[in-house]
């Protein structure tokens, strides 16, 4: 068996939520964001480990939230986050066990994400590497000039809109954020430091249901979807 870790990075500030608390940490349905996330994952029986990732200030609160108040026992540990997302994803993959062979890295933002795609991207990721769970998107998209004058019609059936669980080889994905450490690349999610590396990046087909928690229309939303 494949020893696999989830890595989930909650160390943002939460900010264009407007709330004093941290929209991580707000509740859905009675229980916070983070923790349906964290318990996606736990349940699954092809996961063995969990690192959560947080803001610095948050090390303790969130340790006794997930290991004692809600008992998750496949935490492994909680670290402290960076200062963009793409620290706080470095910071947790160097978390992980020795014996880990795959790496998930997923939003806490999406507690949303279903059992079936956790599933479908394991399987994926033992034949190609690195694998991204995406949707199709359903909007026609531009790319636009500083004067908002459009450039570029893509076709829309190429385009995808990323999400997250993101799962790579171990090795290839810590290889990648350490060279991208080295040569200052600076991504917007995970899968775009390993292109950076000419390294090829499959697409897994997920649900338009696993929003990413941002504003509060986004917190209505996922009340009447959970
Ligand atoms: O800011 P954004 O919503 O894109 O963040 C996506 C995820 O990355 C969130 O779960 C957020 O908490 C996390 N993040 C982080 N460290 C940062 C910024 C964001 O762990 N410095």
């Amino acid at each position: 068996m494949n020893k696999i870790a989830a890595v989930i990075v909650a160390g943002g500030s939460g900010s264009r939520m407007g709330t004093k608390i941290k929209k991580q940490y707000l509740k859905l349905k009675g229980k916070e964001i983070l923790v349906h996330t964290v318990e996606r994952f736990s349940t699954m029986a092809q996961v063995d480990e969990i690192i959560v990732v947080t803001g610095q200030e948050d090390i303790e609160y969130v340790t006794e939230l997930l290991k004692e108040t809600y008992q998750i026992e496949k935490v492994k540990c909680v670290l402290a986050g960076g200062k963009e997302r793409q620290d706080s994803c470095y910071n947790g993959i160097k978390g992980v066990s020795k014996d880990i062979e795959y790496i998930l890295i997923h939003d806490g933002a999406r507690p949303l994400i279903s059992e079936q795609t956790i599933r479908s991207s394991i399987e994926k990721v033992k034949e190609y590497k690195a694998c991204i769970v995406a949707v199709p998107v359903k909007d026609t998209i531009k790319q636009v000039d500083e004067t908002g004058k459009v450039i570029h019609t893509p076709k829309r059936e190429t385009l995808w809109s990323i999400q997250t669980p993101q799962v790579f080889e171990k090795n290839l994905i810590i290889e990648a954020y350490e060279k991208a450490k080295q040569n200052q690349v600076i991504a917007t999610d995970d899968s775009m430091i390993v292109e950076a590396f000419g390294e090829n990046v499959y697409i897994v087909q997920g649900e338009y249901t696993n929003i990413k928690i941002t504003t509060p229309e986004d917190l209505l939303l996922a009340e009447r979807l959970i």
